[in-house]
């Protein structure tokens, strides 16, 4: 894991501090440095009307998956509650134990519930919503030019 620090290209001053990718945003990334007021890109965020979605959007075989790390990491978890773990000292023995339990759990429960709003549409609908707004954003001249001076790549459709 990488940071990547954004810093403002006129005035200095730190914007952000990411992992890339990032987490996907899909909102404007147009955004301006609050102490000079230039505007620069947040590489979280993305225009799906100009990038799309990632193919695996609406995928069950990756939350499949997910479910089944998480399945596993979960095992893990209740297994170690049953051993002494040698060179963990005796007060936190309890740790490894409930951090792989509870990250076990929470990825299944997250694969479970992507299944359901993909199998129900409601992920669909969601998505369909935000491509519109960012359909919206991006038929202004003025915003889709300013994307483009940033160096952010915008279909020709919108220029
Ligand atoms: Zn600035």
């Amino acid at each position: 894991m990488e940071f990547i620090t954004l810093k403002c290209k006129n005035c200095n001053k730190k914007l952000m501090t990411y992992i890339p990718p990032g987490s996907r945003k899909y909102k404007s990334p147009l955004k301006t440095c609050k102490k000079c007021g230039t505007e620069y890109l947040d590489p979280r965020c993305h225009e799906i009307a100009a990038e799309g979605l990632p193919p695996d959007t609406y995928s069950i075989t990756s939350n499949v998956i997910m479910g089944i790390v998480g399945g596993l990491i979960l095992w893990r978890g209740l297994y170690l509650f049953t051993v002494h773990q040698f060179g963990t000292s005796e007060n936190i023995q309890w740790l490894y134990p409930t951090v792989f339990t509870v990250m076990g759990i929470f990825c299944i429960l997250c694969a479970i519930y992507q299944i359901i709003i993909i199998l129900t549409g409601i992920k669909r609908k969601k998505f369909e919503k935000l491509r519109q707004e960012s359909e919206e954003r991006l038929q202004d001249y003025n915003y889709a030019k300013s994307l483009v001076s940033l160096g952010y790549s915008v279909p020709e459709e919108y220029l």
